[in-house]
């Protein structure tokens, strides 16, 4: 991928997207060096979805402070510590044994991680996150993890899907929100919603996400 061309794609992209939208750049394999050009295009949130790989970007890009960066993919207990050493953000959070373990790991390290909860709103093997029924249920436990600061929902739809589908589990999200933060929880905020990667991100916009993860339209496919 031509440098010029990211700059002008997160140009052109930042342009088309409602200005309280976020535009988080979703760099796992992507080298420092595009990183780099990416912040210099006014990006300042990142999002990877492997520890060992953002613990060494990290250390490569220690100079860009101002950085936020999101964890996206699946996290494992036993390297949840490292995840809230390194992150800011995890929009994966996606059992409630994840949650506690967390929320005991962040008291420990005095940190306050900001996190989103990931639901499946469509049954999808190749996914993690919570059902409906099951995040619901699992709301009341969810509430007394005091030291996450719970802020919305992430979700992804399950592969092929046509557009009125994804709009759909979109639309659904955002209900389910709506319906959560109707509840009110103490500790648990429907702030947000992190919904849309390259090929959806228009669709999820029009559905009320407030955060978009995007790689490939960024950067390029992925090696
Ligand atoms: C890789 C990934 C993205 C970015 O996907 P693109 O299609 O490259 O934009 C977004 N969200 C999650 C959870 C991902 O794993």
């Amino acid at each position: 991928m031509i440098i010029s061309s990211i700059s002008e794609r997160i140009a052109t992209i930042r342009a088309s997207l409602p200005t309280s939208v976020r535009l988080i750049a979703v760099t796992k394999t992507v080298p420092t060096e595009l990183m780099r050009y990416a912040y210099a295009a006014g990006i300042r949130d990142f999002a990877e979805s492997r520890i060992q790989e953002t613990a060494s970007k990290q250390a490569e890009l220690q100079d860009l402070s101002d950085v936020t960066w999101h964890l996206i993919g699946h996290l494992q207990s036993n390297k949840a510590k490292k995840a809230l050493e390194l992150f800011q953000w995890i929009h994966s959070v996606d059992n409630l044994q994840l949650a506690q373990r967390l929320n005991q790991l962040a008291s420990q390290l005095g940190v306050n991680p900001q996190v989103c909860l990931q639901v499946k709103i469509l049954p999808d093997a190749n996914k993690s996150g919570w059902s409906v029924p099951e995040l619901l249920a699992d709301l009341s436990d969810l509430n007394q993890c005091k030291n996450l600061q719970i802020q919305g929902l992430m979700t992804i739809p399950p592969a092929g899907l046509h557009d009125a589908e994804i709009i759909n589990v979109f639309n659904r999200t955002n209900e389910l929100a709506k319906e959560i933060q109707s509840q009110n929880w103490s500790h648990i905020k429907m702030q947000h919603l992190s919904m849309g990667m390259s090929g959806d991100y228009v669709l999820a916009v029009q559905a009320g996400a407030t955060m978009v993860r995007l790689g490939t339209i960024l950067f390029g496919q992925r090696s």
